[in-house]
């Protein structure tokens, strides 16, 4: 029988490395679904569609076809069969994936990929609202955060490991505003489930979260 582990939060709270690390050991499908709405901003942006012009964005969506797909165990995200995995990981994507998941039909469009995936495979699922609509009877729901300042260094960090020009200031800015956006929209707002268990990673190793992650999501498989 598949299960699911829903794994929910707000940017850089550590969300993604965790879950790998967790379907590593558990032999379980990472799906990583912000991927999706970051190629669909990627190639709105692409497309030179503004992002406040919801109405083209919308029109665009018949003409589009998001998929998944793992190459060696990783996942990989192609749009109308271009592998866009490597050109999806910008600032500047973050915020357009922020403003094109904010329309109801772009959330309506992935929604049966999400849950087709986790219908065929047991998964660890990342987003933000995995165990709150795509997976509300997912076995496991943990809802990760940390504080602003401890997710900026991370994202910062990370960044800058890449070459990217962007500051501290401007990642942390940018970061508030994406999670106020992501947490105030009215379709599938970013929040907790309530069944869902809190973990805040501030100021903890990657190797103490996993650590505690890991614990957590033994105890209520075993449940
Ligand atoms: O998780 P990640 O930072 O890659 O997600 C990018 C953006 O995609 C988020 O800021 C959020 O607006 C949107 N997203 C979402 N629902 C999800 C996953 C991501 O709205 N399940």
């Amino acid at each position: 029988m598949n299960y699911a582990i829903a794994i929910d939060g707000p940017a850089g709270a550590g969300k993604s490395t965790i879950a790998k690390v967790l379907a590593k050991e558990l032999k379980l499908i990472y799906v990583d679904t912000g991927a999706l709405y970051r190629s669909i901003g990627y190639y709105v942006t692409r497309q030179g569609i503004a992002l406040e012009d919801t109405e083209s964005i919308v029109a665009v969506l018949d003409s589009l076809k998001v998929e998944l797909r793992y190459v060696d165990g990783i996942q990989r995200v192609f749009v109308n069969g271009e592998d866009v995995s490597d050109y999806i990981r910008t600032p500047a994507i973050s915020m357009a994936a922020s403003a094109v998941s904010a329309i109801p039909a772009v959330r309506e469009y992935l929604l049966a990929t999400q849950r087709d995936i986790a219908a065929h495979n047991s998964v660890v699922m990342d987003g933000r609202d995995i165990g709150t609509v795509i997976l509300p009877d997912a076995k496991v729901k943990i809802f990760l955060t940390a504080s602003a300042e401890s997710r900026a260094t991370r994202r910062f960090a990370e960044l800058q490991e890449k070459g990217d020009p962007a500051t501290y200031e401007e990642v942390l800015a940018d970061m508030v505003k994406r999670d106020y956006d992501d947490s105030h929209r009215a379709t599938a707002p970013l929040k907790q489930a309530e069944d869902a268990v809190l973990v805040d990673t501030s100021g903890e190793t990657l190797e103490q979260s996993v650590a505690r992650m890991k614990a957590i999501v033994l105890k209520k498989l075993a449940e």
